[in-house]
């Protein structure tokens, strides 16, 4: 007879141990590499779950920038494995090249990095077919041009998802040669039918290359659901790193306009091969303002001169592309959308400081579309380009907050701001992100 009162049985007796979600609440580029890079130190694992070489995650540490495409921005704390799930999908070549940096730059990276048989790869065919598919799109002008990071993401995840695709664990088979064969074949057929010339993928450099990686990643392969497994059942923390935002997510994001794959939280769970009862706080990362990269709607965009004046204060340039970013107002509609959407438990507001000069802020609370005033994200990227932010404006603080370690640091309309925005979202603040460096960080919770 067990005593329900009394011991636990030894299966729960056990603590596990916690595991966060880190997830962008916009249009990406909201920070997620810093605030990944402030919490590793609590987490044995950081894993990524979806997304591939487009992410540019920036972590400024002991002086240096990285820039992070794949491997998970944990990295630069030595003892934290960083994994990359099967939701994502690789471009070795990108992979080990950043590898090979870290290594050169004095990061301990061997042992420490590990890739889920069953991600799916990118291969050099995937980037020729993403370019080809978009040029074509701009010479239609006809609205089908993404403005995507040109990675062959999506070309990747047509393949993974139609079940053509080549997985790390295929690559190593006998037979992986003959994958990549197949796989370069039929994106010579469709880059002909594109009418992408020259053909811009060679045989045998392309494959020869492709198993060379082949090789490499035979060191590199992981079982990342079961390491995560173990590292909770023995109490560990573990982090999952969502790349791009809520708002580009390919189901709940501003579709057609969007990425390939689950940015959201829900996609966490089945990008890295655990279950979602293990998640047990979702931490979403929001800019103090919006912006965009490519194309697609963006109700709260400045006009010219502000989104240059912006652009300039915030250093908004893509990190892995270079091109600039479309910057707008904070955005409360997109900002509950993704409390609800990724249930989130709290939010980590960056780039406080770029607003620092600035004489007023303003946060959009609902959209009118037509006679109709709207408070949720509209389903068609027609009906989010008709609409017209309700904005409610606040007296800007105009006083540096990079020094600010502590909330009541911070000046009191700059809290006023950071109140909206966590009753316009719904969900507490947990962090402020105050500038680029680890150290300018407030930490509520
Ligand atoms: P793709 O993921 O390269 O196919 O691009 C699809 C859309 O997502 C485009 O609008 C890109 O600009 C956007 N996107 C992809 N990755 C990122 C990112 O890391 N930050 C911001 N936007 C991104």
């Amino acid at each position: 007879m067990t005593d329900r009162a009394g011991s636990p049985s030894p299966k729960t007796s056990g603590r596990r141990g916690s595991c966060t979600v880190v997830v962008g609440c916009q249009w990406g580029d909201e920070g997620k590499g810093k605030i990944v890079d402030v919490l590793a130190p609590e987490a044995k694992i950081v894993a990524r779950y979806q997304g591939g070489a487009n992410a540019g995650h920036t972590v400024h540490a002991g002086g240096m920038e990285f820039v992070l495409h794949q491997i998970p921005s944990g990295v630069l704390h030595p003892g934290v494995r960083c994994l990359l799930g099967n939701g994502v999908v690789l471009d070795a070549r990108q992979f080990f090249a950043e590898y090979d940096e870290l290594a050169a730059r004095g990061v301990q990276v061997a042992g420490r990095v590990g890739v889920s048989a069953r991600a799916h790869v990118v291969f050099r065919h995937h980037r020729a077919l993403d370019r080809a598919t978009e040029e074509v799109a701009g010479r239609a002008a006809d609205g089908s041009e993404i403005g995507t990071t040109g990675r062959g993401i999506g070309p990747a995840y047509e393949d993974k998802t139609s079940r053509r695709g080549v997985r790390v664990a295929d690559l190593l088979e006998a037979d992986g040669k003959e994958a990549v064969r197949r796989s370069l074949a039929r994106a010579r057929a469709r880059l002909a039918e594109l009418g992408a010339a020259p053909a811009p993928v060679a045989e045998p450099g392309d494959v020869d290359e492709a198993m060379a990686l082949a090789e490499r990643l035979g060191g590199v392969v992981a079982d990342v659901g079961r390491e995560i497994d173990d590292a909770l059942a023995a109490g560990d923390g573990v982090l999952l790193e969502g790349a791009q935002g809520t708002a580009l997510d390919v189901d709940h994001g501003t579709y057609p306009y969007v990425t390939s794959s689950n940015t959201t939280a829900g996609g966490a769970a089945a990008g890295v091969g655990i279950g979602p009862t293990e998640i047990g706080a979702v931490t979403g990362v929001a800019k103090a303002y919006t912006t965009r990269v490519g194309n697609g709607p963006l109700p709260t965009e400045f006009d010219d001169a502000m989104d240059a004046r912006m652009r300039d204060l915030g250093g908004e340039f893509g990190a892995t592309t270079g091109r600039p970013r479309r910057c707008g107002w904070f955005d409360g509609v997109v900002a509950a959308y993704a409390r609800r959407v990724n249930g989130l438990t709290g939010i980590a507001v960056t780039k406080l400081d770029v607003l620092d000069t600035l004489p007023e802020v303003k946060i959009a609370t609902a959209y009118r579309i037509g006679t109709d005033v709207h408070d949720i994200l509209p389903a068609t990227a027609r009906a989010l380009a008709e609409a017209q932010p309700v904005y409610e404006t606040l007296p800007g603080w105009q006083s540096p907050t990079g020094a600010a370690r502590r909330w009541s640091d911070l000046p009191t309309r700059a809290r006023a701001y950071l109140d909206r925005i966590q009753e316009a979202a719904g969900a507490p603040i947990v962090m402020v992100s105050v500038g680029t460096r680890r150290s300018q960080v407030i930490r509520l919770a």
